[in-house]
């Protein structure tokens, strides 16, 4: 299939929508630019949708929902089989489009259309997963089971930092469960959405199934609020997480939404500081420090601290900055100008607020890319909890130090924290580890894994701030998000024909 988005060399000028199985251009009056951050320069335009528009994509979502939710799960299984084929076929194109508009570098964006390839084979186990239950005689003569049904149109409302494995952590499910969706990416690199409606047409995905519409909050209020559509899905910053989650829910429909983050690693003084140290940079400063899961914070325990700045320093200072594109980069730009200039602003007040700048990202000079929203590693030490550097999520390469004398003040402190999404120790000691995983009031948890992301068997979210809503994405919890259960209890009377007015017992 040869569009403007699978050659590699093709710019279209205008992003387009993608609606009941076709491109759809000329919707939308407002519209916004979308960069190439490496370069600073915009490279395309993006229509914002209307109410109208949205309904429009709504109804064709509508519209094919009962023949999809007909379909047999296998059937729905083997098209998701074909997607996750041709995904992975397309891995370095679509990687290439999402470094060309996010900046961050091919490999690490190949590497996220993996994981949300992952996700695509777990909902080919739908036919498995949406079985339900049955017990027979429950009562005398009297069977019950219960069904799996799909909720009907739902939405997927998804951040800049994943273009491609965060719509793929929502529809792949949705789908597979018989529903239809309508995406709704970010305005700052929606080209990847519209590849992913491309495949899946490819993969035989009947038209009106998936939906792409772009825009900012008219389009997402436009699909918060209408009537047909059942569940919404986000991944996002905090305060619009819960805007959605109060929005959507008071309209009646069922909510996840998953919010910012400040991921704590915690270095106990038994740990290897040469690996730490690497583990740390990689997770801090990987994709700009653009990821819900970088850590931010890296809680330094009694003795070790002077050691692991200084190893955090040399193995920062080793990075390579510049174009996502070329092959030996590490560290591409921020997401926009705006970002770059609050991260600086950042920097400036953690230094006035007392501070120390172990490594200074400001000012970081890019042959080629002197318009480009780069940052460099950022590194602060000997950080206070009241400090807006802690206090905030970034969202860029900054990572912070705070220095504690013990795991108890180590474990307090991560659990006074707002957000509660990602966490990390480093020890040898298997002790602390049992009793940090136990007592840490965080989602997903790394033992020495800095970045614990859960495969797509296992269910994706965070705890306090980092999470709206009762089900995680992805695993069993997306199953059961995207499924409303029902319960049937079956007789077959043969002379039982009594009138009985009291609450049916089954005995
Ligand atoms: P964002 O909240 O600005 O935007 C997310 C989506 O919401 C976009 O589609 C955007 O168009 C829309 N949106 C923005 N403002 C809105 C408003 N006022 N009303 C309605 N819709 C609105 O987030 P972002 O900057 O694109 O992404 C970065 C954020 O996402 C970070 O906070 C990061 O931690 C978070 N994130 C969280 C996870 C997670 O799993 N918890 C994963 C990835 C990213």
């Amino acid at each position: 299939m040869t569009t403007a988005l699978s050659t590699g060399e093709a710019v279209t000028a205008t992003v387009p929508m993608w609606i009941d199985g076709q491109p759809r251009s000329g919707l939308g009056v407002r519209s916004g630019p979308v960069f190439d951050p490496a370069l600073g320069r915009i490279i395309r335009h993006v229509p914002f949708a209307s109410g109208a528009d949205v309904a429009i994509a709504i109804e064709a979502a509508h519209r094919a929902g009962p023949r999809w939710s007909a379909t047999p799960p296998l059937t729905r299984a083997r098209v998701l089989a074909k997607f996750r084929d041709l995904l992975l076929d397309d891995r370095e194109n679509l990687a290439r489009i999402i470094s060309e508009e996010h900046g961050k570098t091919i490999s690490d964006a190949a590497s996220a259309v993996q994981r949300g390839a992952e996700v695509v084979e777990f909902a080919t186990a739908a036919p498995h997963l949406l079985k339900g239950e049955h017990a027979p005689n429950i009562g005398r003569g009297v069977d019950c089971h219960s069904e799996l049904q799909a909720l009907g149109v739902c939405a997927g409302i998804t951040p800049f930092n994943f273009p491609a494995m965060v719509p793929l952590w929502m529809f792949p499910i949705a789908i597979a469960c018989g529903n239809s969706f309508v995406l709704k990416p970010s305005e700052k690199d929606p080209s990847a959405s519209v590849r992913l409606a491309e495949l899946l047409q490819a993969a035989g995905l009947p038209d009106g199934v998936f939906n792409v519409v772009h825009g900012d909050k008219e389009a997402v209020d436009a699909l918060l609020t209408h009537p047909l559509v059942r569940g919404v899905s986000f991944v996002g910053s905090t305060p619009t997480a819960r805007y959605i989650y109060a929005t959507a829910a008071a309209g009646g429909k069922r909510v996840q939404a998953l919010g910012g983050a400040k991921n704590h690693a915690v270095v106990l003084a038994d740990a290897d500081v040469a690996s730490t140290a690497d583990a740390l940079v990689g997770a801090a400063f990987g994709s700009a420090g653009q990821r819900c899961m970088a850590i931010s914070v890296i809680v330094a325990v009694d003795t070790i601290a002077d050691l692991l700045v200084d190893s955090l320093h040399r193995a920062a200072a080793r990075l390579r900055i510049g174009p996502g594109r070329e092959a030996d980069v590490d560290m591409g730009p921020v997401i926009s100008a705006e970002q770059r200039d609050r991260i600086h602003r950042y920097i400036e007040t953690a230094v006035e607020d007392g501070a120390t700048l172990v490594a200074d990202g400001r000012g970081v000079h890019v042959p080629g890319c002197e318009a480009g929203f780069f940052v460099g590693p950022t590194i602060v030490d000997h950080v206070r909890t009241d400090m807006s550097v802690y206090r905030d999520e970034i969202f860029g390469p900054v990572v912070v130090v705070i220095r504690v004398d013990s795991l108890d003040s180590a474990i307090e402190l991560v659990n006074r924290n707002e957000y509660g999404n990602g966490t990390a120790i480093f020890t040898r000691s298997g002790a602390a580890a049992r009793r940090f995983q136990q007592e840490i009031e965080v989602g997903m948890v790394g033992i020495n894994v800095p970045i614990p992301v859960p495969m797509a068997f296992f269910s994706f979210g965070g705890w306090k701030s980092s999470l709206f809503g009762d089900l995680h994405v992805h695993g069993l919890e997306g199953i059961a998000f995207y499924t409303r259960t029902k319960a049937i209890t079956t007789r077959w009377p043969t002379v039982d024909t009594r009138v009985a007015l009291t609450m049916p017992t089954m005995g």
